[in-house]
Order: structure tokens, then sequence, then C-alpha cells
């Protein structure tokens, strides 16, 4: 039976974060996001609401929440501001619930845990100066010596690179399979911070997210301990894949609490605002963008619930997450830019916060697969160029 109704607890969570946010967020971020800052002190806050383990079994240390509960976390935090959706993206999306899947017990006791209670901080390294959506382009490797992995090479464009305790990073432990291309020769790897040869840093020309922290890290021959193998040799790319099943889901959630901003702001200016002597409301193409806002807020909001539903019941995803992330990424920039265009010249300022919500948009429309990516995705599996991955993990966490 179809039920749309949130949960009690999933109201609970909707209401806590959206108080703690009006509270603790709404009030600074501005500033933040003027002063490029990344805001080291949200996260125990949001440990502290469970957000940064919420739909981790608790056994795991982390909340045992459900997926829903996910998507409603990542659209309260990217009404917020982007930069809190990506934490949880990538610390929990990208990493943990990857961990959770295919990593051993020993990983999930040493990583998952502390990752799960926000005692450390976790982020997903795929992306290269040379590759991005083309991930089967990186050029790090993984060599076998002895009881150990030596990995080279370079990661850019990552989320909380210069924040994160542990890293999730894939590079080629095969390199004849480098040569071909082959997927089969990529493998994952947890890389800590604190090992020999890491060094980060963070990209200061970005425009968007500035509230957030962008950046690179380096591996110079850092030795990793053959227990931090995720999966196994050779599954790398498969383990990148299902990770983003994860990822894209929070961006899909997060875009459309960035639409309900949009729409929030624009209709609020547009009982405000005068022109040829009425609202600004009352003029048929500002009502034009503002119903576009609003069916662009429902259908992201019912893909990514269909999304949760899918995921809560253990049932294959990847084409309705894509979809949800293609959709409501593409959704938020038209209803970002349609904000601006409703404030006028006050939207051309950062007196107001639709400027930020433009910003912020893009980035959503490139990561996590970019529009085309998603476009061709979909494409392929109506063609029937394209079946579902088998991935290892199809049940729920808390199953
Ligand atoms: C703010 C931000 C945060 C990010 N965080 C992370 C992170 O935490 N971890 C991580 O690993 N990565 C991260 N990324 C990187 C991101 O995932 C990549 O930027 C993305 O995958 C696109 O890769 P690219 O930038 O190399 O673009 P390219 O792959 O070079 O693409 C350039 C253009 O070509 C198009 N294109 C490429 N191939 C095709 C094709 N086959 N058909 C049609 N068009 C195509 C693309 O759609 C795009 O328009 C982040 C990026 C940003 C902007």
């Amino acid at each position: 039976m179809l039920n749309l109704d949130l949960t009690e607890e999933q109201q609970l969570l909707e209401q806590s974060v959206r108080e703690w946010g009006a509270r603790a967020v709404a009030p600074r971020i501005h500033d933040l996001d003027r002063a490029h800052q990344f805001d080291r002190g949200v996260l125990p806050q949001m440990a502290d609401l469970g957000l940064l383990g919420s739909c981790i079994p608790q056994k795991y240390g982390g909340a045992g929440m459900d997926y829903v509960s996910l998507g409603i976390a990542s659209e309260e935090l990217e009404y917020l501001d982007t930069s809190l959706r990506v934490i949880v993206s990538v610390h929990l999306g990208l990493n943990s619930l990857t961990l959770l899947s295919w990593g051993t017990e020993d990983q999930k006791n040493r990583y998952l845990i502390p990752q799960a209670q926000g005692k450390k901080i976790a982020t997903y390294g795929l992306t290269e100066p040379s590759a991005g959506s083309d991930a089967r382009g990186i050029q790090s490797v993984a060599i076998k010596k002895g009881d150990r992995y030596v990995l080279t090479g370079e990661k850019m464009w990552i989320s909380l690179a210069d924040v994160a305790d542990n890293f999730l990073v894939f590079a080629w432990s095969d390199l004849n399979k480098k040569k071909q291309r082959d997927p089969n020769g990529i493998s994952a790897f947890i890389v800590e911070r604190a090992f020999k040869g890491f060094s980060s840093g963070t990209l200061k020309e970005k425009w968007g997210i500035l509230a957030g922290n962008t950046g690179f890290f380096k591996m110079d021959e850092v030795e990793v301990p053959q227990e931090n193998l995720v999966g196994r040799e050779g599954e790398g790319f498969k383990i990148a894949m299902f990770a983003l099943d994860q990822g894209r889901y929070t961006v899909a959630a997060g875009a459309t609490g960035l639409i309900r901003a949009c729409r929030e702001a624009s209709v609020s200016y547009a009982r405000q605002r005068k022109a040829f002597g009425v609202e600004i409301g009352s003029h048929q193409l500002v009502k034009e963008m503002l119903a576009q806002m609003e069916s662009d807020y429902q259908a992201s909001r019912l893909l990514w619930m269909r999304a949760g539903w899918l995921k809560n019941a253990g049932r294959r995803n990847t084409k309705e997450t894509g979809l949800a992330k293609w959709f409501a990424t593409v959704a938020s920039e038209r209803a970002a830019s349609d904000a601006v265009q409703i404030h006028g010249a006050n939207g051309y300022s950062d007196e107001y916060p639709v400027g930020r919500f433009y910003r912020n948009c893009k980035g959503a429309v490139i990561y996590e697969g970019t529009r085309e990516i998603h476009k061709l995705l979909q494409a392929d599996y109506l063609l029937g160029y394209r079946t579902d991955r088998p991935t290892r993990c199809e049940l729920p966490p808390y199953a």
C-alpha cells in the first residue's frame, strides 16, 4: 500500500532539523558564505541530531533510521545551505553507507562506528585532475607490497578534503587492466589522513557552496594495510558506483530542499514588492515562475521519496535514484535562476539569499554524475543497453 505520510519519527526528525537550523545555522550562514568559511562547529551539532549516522544501524553507532529519514534530513539541510547537505552526502551517503555494505566487521569497528557517531569525518575520493565522468580514466595506482598497498596519485574536487579524517579512495591495483581500461582492475581503500605521505589542500577559487570545504589530496607512496582494502581486489569500480547510488539520493533530496527555499523566498518577495501599482505576484509571468517552482518541488519530492521507499524495501534503485537526482538538480537550477529573476536587481545582491541559492545549485548539476551522464543513463535503460549492475547489498541497513 502506498503511503506518503511521514511517520511520527520522521516528522520529529524534520521538526528537530528545522528548529536547529533556524536557531543555529540560518542567522550565521550569510556571513560564513561571504567569508568562504567552513564551520567545524556544526559537525558535533549534526552528530547530536543523529545526522552523521542517521540510517546506520545502532549496533554500528548510528541512529537506526530509515532511508526516507535520510532524505528528509538532506532536504532540510540543503534548505538551509548546500554546504550542510554536502557533509551528509559524502560522510554518510558516499562513505559510511558503503562501508556498511562492503566493509569487513573489522573495518566497521575501526571506521564505521566512529564515523556514525561523528567522532571521525569521512569523504570519498574518486575524481582526479584528468578524470571525472570517465572514472576509468583515473591514474592513481595501488601497488601491492607484502601485506600493504602503496598508493600514489592525486584526487581533485573532493568535498571535505581538508576536513575529513578518513577517505574512501579508488586506485588501479592491476596495471595491465589499467592499460586496457578494464574497470575490474580498480580497488577501493580506506586511507587515513594520518597515514604518512598523505597531504590535502582547499580549492580557493570556487564560486559556489562557499561555506563548504572542497579541495584535493595527494598520496605520495602512502602505505595502506591490506585490512583497509574494501571488498575484494578489483571490486573498486563496483563499489564506487554503489556509493554513488547512496550519495545521489541525498543530492536529489537536497536539491528538493533548495527548490523549497527558492519558492519560499520568491513567494515572500512577490507579496512585498510592488510594480505598476500592484504586488508583483499579481503579474501572470511572475505567477508562472512560482507555479513552476511548486510543480518542480512536488515532483522532485515524489521522486526522491520513491527512491527512498525502494531503498527501504531493499529493492534495486539505481535508475530511480539517478532519475530523482537528475530531475531535482536541473529543476533546482531553474528555481534558483527564477528566484533571482523574481527578486530583480535585489536578487543580484547578496542582501537576499537567492544569489547564494543560484551559486550553490550548479554544483549538483555537475557532481555525482553530470546532467549529461544521467541523461545517458536513463536513455540506456530505455534502450536496453543497460541493466542494473549487480551490487552486494540490496537490503536496508536496519534489516
Ligand atoms: C563542488 C564539487 C564537489 C565535488 N565533490 C566530489 C567528491 O567529494 N568526490 C569526488 O570524487 N568527486 C567530487 N566532485 C567531482 C565531480 O564528481 C566531477 O566534477 C564530475 O564527475 C564531473 O567530472 P569532470 O568535472 O571531470 O567533468 P568531465 O567529466 O570532464 O565532463 C565535462 C563535460 O563533458 C560532459 N561529458 C563527459 N562525458 C560525456 C559523455 N559520455 N556524454 C556526454 N557528455 C559528456 C559532461 O557532462 C560535462 O558537461 C565534486 C565536484 C564539485 C563541483
